[in-house]
Order: C-alpha cells, then structure tokens, then sequence
C-alpha cells in the first residue's frame, strides 16, 4: 500500500473499530479508546524498533535515527461522545506513516522518531483535561486519580487506568517510563477545529499559541421566587437579572480587551433555570450557569478572573442574590517554539505553498509538553464542519499535504 492507501486504511480501520451511530466513541480507559491503542500499536510494531507503554497507558514507538534524541510526533486517541474520526487520530497515524515511509526506504534521520498515542485528552470523559499528557510527565496531580469520576461509569480514574491493564499506582508516585530528557522536540499534527483554513482554503496552519482557561462548569446564584405581579423591583432577588447582568458585563469587558489587542474568549455556554420551580408567574430563586475564560496571556486569564470576581461581588450588592462559583478547573497557556515555527514556515514556502500562522483556540497536549520545557509544535490540518461532532470531516489530500511538509522538514531541515 502506498501512503495515502494506507492512510485512508487505518483511518477507516480504527472508524469502523470504534463506530458509535453517529459518528465515533473512544472514551478514555474505555472500550473506544483500549481498543484504538491496541491496534495502532500492532501496526507500530511492523516499523519501529521498540515500542513502550507507560503506567498510564500511553504508547512511545520508537525508530531509532543517528542521535538518541527523539523528535516526537503524537497526539490522544480518545474522542468525545459520538464525535469525529480524525480529532487526535490525525496525528497519530501522520506520525505511523514517517516511520512507515522511513523503514520502507531504510533511511536513517538524523533524529530517532517517537510516535505516541496519548491517552485521555477530552475532558467529556473525566472533567479535567490532558491525563495522559501529564501521566506521560510525571505531573498528574495523585488526588485526582480518586476524586475524577468517569461522566458514563461513575466510577473513578484510579479504577479505570488498573481495569484497563496499567499501574494507577505507579501514576500516583509520579512515575515516568519514558526517556523525556531526550525528547528533543514535541510535534503534533492535528485537524483544525475552527473555520479558518477552510474558508481560506489553505491545507496547513502553523500554531503560535495555545490558549490556556479557567472554567466554572457547576456555577450557581440563588436569589428569591417571588410573585411577579405582587413584588416591586426593590423587593425582588431575581437571579436571572443577576446573570444576565453579569453575561452582558463579561461581553462588554471582553470586547474591550480585544481592542486593546489582548486574546480572550468568554462564554456562557449553560444557563437554566431550576425545571421544578421556575415558572413563568415567579420571577427565579436560582440559576445554574457555567463560565469558559480562554487566553494565550496568562495575565489576561489573571485580570478577567479579578474582574469576573469583583463584577459579581457589585451584582450580588445590587440583586441581592448570592453567586457561588463553585469548583474551578483550569490550564497553562502555552507558547510554541518560535525556532519550529520558523523552520515549518520557510520550508513550506520553499516548496511553494502558503501556510498559515495562527493560534491555536482549543487546548491540546502539545501544551503540557511545551510548559514542561519541550520545544514544542502544532501542525493543523485542513478540516470541514468544525470538530468534536460527526460530521467533522479532513480530506486525505491535506493530510498527505501537511504530512509532505512534515517529513521534508524532518529530512532536511532538523
Ligand atoms: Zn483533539
């Protein structure tokens, strides 16, 4: 099989492996995703001279070049709940197919080649993102391997990593299988999941940034039900005027910072009323909400925190309701490595095509690596009808395309 004939074979390999109508289930220390990670590494093992499973499941294949330093190419093999095929995939199988290409050709590269599959970076499964990237560090926090709860199985990380065969153990002392001190450069291909290189129908964005966040998923402000007809607007302790006052504040203030040239993105994604209570003759005694904070500027992140905070401390005053946040879940912001991006730029405009720079909204592992201090890269891949939902949908053209830049630059310019 030739390389695009082999791409559209694992592709539909692992689709049809991990089919779940519509789209495609890979559930972290799940079914979806044990079973995506056995096969791949089946396929590893026909091109790379080693492969390593850590204690938390992740997989290094490895293809020894002329230095013990790896370039690693990889990214997760977990999806969201019927969700697209080459979200994380993509990555993955880019990185099989250099190795592919490199054992069929006996060329030896300068650099060895890591492939790795990563598990658990959705944070649909668990309520917290990058397990397997930061299993892969040594820098997963023991207390939540008992305290995270899968969203299907109510039952706990700790249980699921043991029962899908690794050493939950072992991740709780932190430890780390792989040899990072001579990971010389972390790259990951990935599907673009915003419009951008669609609409300007380019194949290849190289990522700058990658946003870090803090959330709220489980906020609340509880006020008052009150009579509408027979409560003047001083007695009421409405909470969906407080919220309400409190989304339309966080969107003037985000506005403001864009023009100040500052990246940010807020949403309010949740916003209900209690079902049971709520009526439409009452104006309503609680309002469950969440907030999503994004930036590249970990001091942005810090200044919309300190504003959110004293924002709602004025709303609380003025409605007379009580807000609580309740538990906050975040991530680094992470920078890429400027040399990479330079070195992917001026050898794709040297074989004539255009990419395009931009950052990357989404957080992926690449900024676990990069804060841990590996120079670090994204590469997007063209992708039709965002990501995260069935229809998602990345040409194979493209991906021959960016994988075409991926392996000159390995070649010839590391
Ligand atoms: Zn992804």
């Amino acid at each position: 099989m030739n390389n695009t004939q082999y791409s559209k074979y694992l592709f539909n390999k692992i689709k049809s492996l991990t089919f779940a109508n519509p789209g495609v289930t890979r559930e972290t220390y799940g079914k979806g995703e044990n079973v995506t990670h056995k096969f791949l590494i089946k396929e590893l093992k026909k091109f790379s001279n080693s492969v390593e499973i850590d204690y938390g499941g992740n997989f290094l294949a490895l293809y020894k070049g002329k230095s013990k330093k790896i370039i690693v190419i990889g990214s997760h093999l977990d999806s969201q709940k019927h969700g697209g095929n080459f979200d994380g995939l993509a990555g993955v199988l880019m990185g099989i197919i250099l190795i592919k290409t490199l054992y069929e050709n006996n060329i030896t590269p300068n650099f060895s080649i890591g492939v790795m599959g990563i598990r658990g970076e959705e944070s649909c499964w668990f309520p917290y993102s990058y397990i397997g990237s930061k299993i892969a560090v040594g820098k997963f926090d023991k207390k939540l391997l008992h305290s995270l709860v899968r969203s299907d199985s109510k039952k706990s990380l700790f249980y699921h990593i043991n029962k899908s065969g690794f050493d939950a153990n072992k991740v709780s002392q932190g430890k780390v299988k792989f040899d990072l001190k001579n990971f010389k450069y972390f790259i990951e291909p990935h599907i673009e999941q915003g419009p951008v290189l669609e609409r300007n129908k380019l194949p290849l964005g190289i990522v700058t940034s990658i946003r870090g966040s803090f959330r709220f998923r489980d906020a609340v402000c509880k006020g008052e039900y009150l009579h509408s007809g027979a409560t003047p607007i001083d007695y009421r302790k409405d909470s969906v005027v407080a919220v309400s006052s409190l989304v339309n504040d966080m969107n003037i203030y985000w506005e403001d910072q864009l023009k100040k040239g500052r990246d940010l993105t807020i949403t309010f994604g949740q916003f209900f009323t209690d079902f049971e209570e709520h009526s439409f003759a009452k104006s309503a005694g609680h309002v469950s909400f969440c907030i999503d904070v994004r930036s590249s500027s970990k001091a942005v992140l810090k200044s919309s925190k300190k504003y959110l905070l004293s924002k709602i401390k004025r709303i609380e005053l003025k409605t007379k309701t009580t807000f609580s946040l309740g538990k906050e879940t975040n991530s680094e912001p992470a920078i890429m490595s400027k040399k990479l991006v330079r070195v992917f730029e001026d050898y794709s405009k040297s074989i004539k095509m255009k990419p395009m720079i931009l950052p990357s909204g989404a957080g992926h592992d690449s900024s676990v690596f990069a804060n841990f201090g590996i120079p670090s890269l994204m590469l997007f891949i063209r992708n039709k009808h965002g990501s995260h939902n069935p229809k998602e949908y990345m040409g194979i053209k493209n991906f021959m395309t960016v994988f075409d830049v991926l392996y000159g630059v390995i070649i010839k310019k590391l």
